[in-house]
């Protein structure tokens, strides 16, 4: 019988995401049938208590998304289980050993990362990390290569790196996996997919929320660490990798460690062109006013709650083609998107004047709020003016429009999608080892070249798109961010 322990069980990523992503999995039928799943966490709890916590968690959701059925609760309480233990402790762990018996157990570290050295080790020394059992690791881990290693040296101590399931959650959204259907199973982007068509590349992952009261983790991280290292840097790798010779996990693995070794590094006297950092101060989002990031810290600091940076791939394909990247907190709006902008017709045949301009391709990937992906392109606007009327239409590639029974993606789908795959052992979509290094190398030269101090955080109002400088940032390359939203 395989188990899955959830270790920090009862924590708030158990609550919100993968207990509820367990529960549309059993509601879909999904799960194996003789998985046990086993929260466990060192408050002393019965299990009568915990599922209903669990089932206060999962149930609203569910009724959200018309999903809630009572069979499906039933069968996933009979499965789950609750055991008080410190995870750190190998002792504490014999019993959720006995619990657990001989099968696969899959050990999901839900808990502060600052602790997972000590688990893995404990995971160890109670029979746990045998060669058919695996752990998943949420991120962050480390701060830095260095702390990175250190962790990481301790997982590999216990554990082989093919059973080592590092999250990125943005590798589960199903919008993420189209871009890799549309680009590997179609003909007609590929051939264009290189400096030849495309000017440049956006990414943005816009946030509404401030860091609240998360500041003691966040102040320690800032954007640079907490967002661009793993999931935009992720989203690059998936734009420019090249095309893998199957979807295995290490041919697709080895593409996008090529595309981290390609990144151009960053020096000091570069940082100040390429990079911006900002902090924001009281505005108005959505509606509310808002207080800035020293004052729901209590004093001031120098982490950057905004960053925008221009990356250089330096091999063949992006040479010449700049990605720039950019995240914050107390933007305008929740926004995840990967803008893919082509460069305009080589020649225009439309004398543009009252024509409409020609405005060049542009394909936008967004994952949040909606998941879709569409492609701008331009058409003859219907009618019998003597002189053609140009217009740019937006042409969805994604689901939806084509097929009426497809539904949109739940918002939990990422997580349901990576249990899954750790659940079977499939990697392709977990961050391997080299991969998470070669991110923290460049990461840590942009924050190196920082603390020389010539890039400090620039203010912006909570509600814009962060400083000036952002804008700048595209401006002095005759470009600009997306703002026309597909
Ligand atoms: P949390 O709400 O603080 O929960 C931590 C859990 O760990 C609690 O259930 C706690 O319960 C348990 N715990 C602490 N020490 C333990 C020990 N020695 N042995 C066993 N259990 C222990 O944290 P979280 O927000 O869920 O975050 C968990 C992880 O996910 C972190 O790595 C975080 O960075 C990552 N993450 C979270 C989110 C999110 O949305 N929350 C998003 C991305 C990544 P007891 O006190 O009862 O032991």
């Amino acid at each position: 019988m395989a188990a899955l322990v959830l270790f920090g069980g009862g924590g708030d990523l158990a609550m919100r995401m993968l207990l509820p992503s367990l529960y549309f999995l059993e509601h879909d039928g999904l799960l194996p049938d003789d998985l046990k799943i086993i929260g466990a966490a060192r408050s002393d709890e019965s299990r009568d208590e915990y599922l209903a916590k669990v089932r206060a968690a999962v149930e609203g959701k569910a009724e959200a998304d018309d999903a809630w059925s009572d069979a499906a609760w039933g069968r996933l309480a009979g499965r789950l289980d609750y055991l008080a233990v410190d995870a750190t402790d190998p002792e504490s762990l014999k019993p959720l050993k006995d619990r657990v018996g001989d099968g696969p157990t899959t050990s999901f570290l839900a808990v502060s990362p600052s602790l997972y050295g000590r688990i893995v080790t404990a995971l160890k020394a109670a029979g746990l990390a045998g060669e058919h059992d695996r752990v998943v690791l949420e991120k962050p881990v480390g701060r830095d290569l260095e702390t990175f290693r250190e962790i990481d040296d301790a997982v590999a101590h216990a554990f082989s790196e093919n059973q080592v399931f590092r999250i990125d959650h943005y590798l589960g959204k199903e919008t993420v996996q189209n871009l890799i259907a549309l680009r590997f199973g179609n003909t007609v982007f590929e051939p264009l997919w290189n400096n030849l068509s495309i000017d440049h590349v956006q990414i943005t992952v816009g946030e509404t929320v401030g860091v609240g009261d998360r500041w003691p983790y966040y102040d320690e991280y800032g954007a640079l660490r907490d967002m661009l290292q793993n999931h935009m840097l992720q989203l690059l790798c998936l734009v420019a990798m090249e095309p893998p010779a199957d979807l295995d996990p290490d041919s697709v693995r080895n593409e996008k460690v090529k595309v981290l070794r390609s990144l151009r590094p960053i020096t000091p006297d570069e940082a100040e062109r390429v990079t911006v950092r900002g902090q924001y101060v009281g505005g108005v989002v959505e509606g509310e006013p808002v207080s800035g990031y020293d004052e729901e810290r209590g004093q001031d600091s120098d982490t950057e709650t905004f960053v925008a940076i221009r990356a250089d791939i330096d091999n063949w394909r992006w040479a010449g083609v700049p990605f720039f990247m950019r995240t914050g907190k107390r933007l305008p709006e929740k926004r995840t998107e990967i803008v893919i902008q082509f460069k305009p017709v080589p020649h225009s045949i439309f004398d543009h004047g009252d024509r409409g301009a020609l405005a060049a391709n542009r394909m936008v990937i967004e994952l949040q709020p909606e998941e879709d992906i569409s492609l701008s392109v331009m058409n003859k606007r219907p009618g019998l003016e003597q002189r053609m009327q140009l217009q740019p239409i937006r042409m969805s590639l994604s689901w939806g429009q084509n097929d009426r029974d497809a539904r949109p993606p739940r918002r939990r789908i990422a997580y349901e999608r990576l249990l899954l795959d750790a659940l079977a052992g499939d990697s392709t979509l977990f961050v391997r080892r080299d991969e998470a290094e070669q991110a923290w190398k460049w990461v840590d030269e942009v924050s190196d070249a920082w603390s020389e101090g010539k890039v400090r955080p620039q203010t912006y109002a909570a509600g814009t798109w962060g400083p000036e400088a952002a804008t700048a940032l595209l401006a002095s390359t005759g470009r600009e961010w997306n703002t026309g939203h597909g």
